[in-house]
């Protein structure tokens, strides 16, 4: 996959992008990933890149020029790439999106800036707006910088030995089971004993509880989207969690339905 971020602060990803799962990535040649200056596609002398918007008002729009030559060259290189503008007006990010862009065989961000970009650039150049939450960000940097390590670890092969994303919050339209590691007791605090069992089937089961229960608490409305088979359909029976699962199914299926 190649990930071609158009910005006016290509410094913003300089750091980010060379830790952890991402570095990894892109050592491994799973991915890369290039910030693409905006301003390098202004022409006037001062290389702007923003104008004040007609009809008066506050704040400064993103020019159409330069960002359209700064796309324009980025699906040269990038031809198969869907073009995204980051935007608070766009459609959410989340699992099932973040999954679906991970298949894509390249990306183009957008950031924004100031009160965004010019109308007829969204209209002409851009194949979806994608906001990561119901807030104001300064500029689309942040946002571009949390699609690309949503999307990079769930490319195959991007998580390395014994790291998985298939039992990660959502994977499964559940919440991760709680985790513990060393020391077995901290603050008076005991690790569940099941998990020093070494009986792996027990821990599964416990985790797989585990999750269910947290997810009950914290976000049943994922659970309308949750498939248990029927084993863990008796699982969640002999927990007496099952009535409450199947009433959050209906309760939130409903409301997606609806
Ligand atoms: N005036 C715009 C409005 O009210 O919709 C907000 C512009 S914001 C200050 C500047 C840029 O930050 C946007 O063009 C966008 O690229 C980015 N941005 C802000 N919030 C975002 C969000 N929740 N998700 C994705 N991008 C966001």
């Amino acid at each position: 996959m190649r990930i071609s971020i158009l910005t006016i602060f290509p410094d913003f990803f300089s750091s980010c992008l060379n830790e952890g799962i991402i570095r990894r990535a892109v050592a491994g040649n799973l991915v890369a990933i290039e910030a693409v200056n905006i301003r390098d596609f202004a022409t006037d002398r001062h290389s702007m890149t923003d104008d004040r918007p007609f009809g008066g008002g506050e704040g400064m729009v993103m020019k159409p020029e330069p960002l359209a030559a700064a796309i324009r060259a980025a699906r040269e290189k990038n031809p198969a790439a869907p073009v995204i503008l980051m935007s608070p007006q766009g459609q959410g990010l989340d699992h099932g999106k973040a999954l679906e862009l991970s298949r894509e065989p390249g990306l183009i961000l957008v950031c924004g800036r100031y009160e965004g970009v010019d109308q007829r650039i969204i209209d002409r150049y851009i194949d979806m707006e994608l906001s990561i939450g119901d807030y104001v960000l300064s500029g689309g940097e942040p946002a571009a910088l949390v699609v690309v390590d949503a999307v990079v670890r769930l490319i195959p092969g991007a998580l390395g030995c014994g790291e998985s994303a298939s039992s990660d919050t959502f994977s499964r339209n559940l919440l991760k089971h709680p985790q513990y590691t060393r020391p077995r007791e901290f603050e008076g605090e005991a690790v569940p004993d099941v998990l020093l069992s070494g009986d792996h089937e027990a821990i599964g089961t416990w985790r797989f509880v585990a999750a269910v229960r947290r997810t009950l608490e914290r976000r049943p409305d994922l659970l309308a989207g949750a498939r248990f088979s029927r084993e863990e359909r008796r699982i969640l029976a002999a927990e007496g969690l099952l009535a409450a699962v199947d009433a959050a199914v209906a309760e939130h299926g409903r409301g997606r339905d609806d």
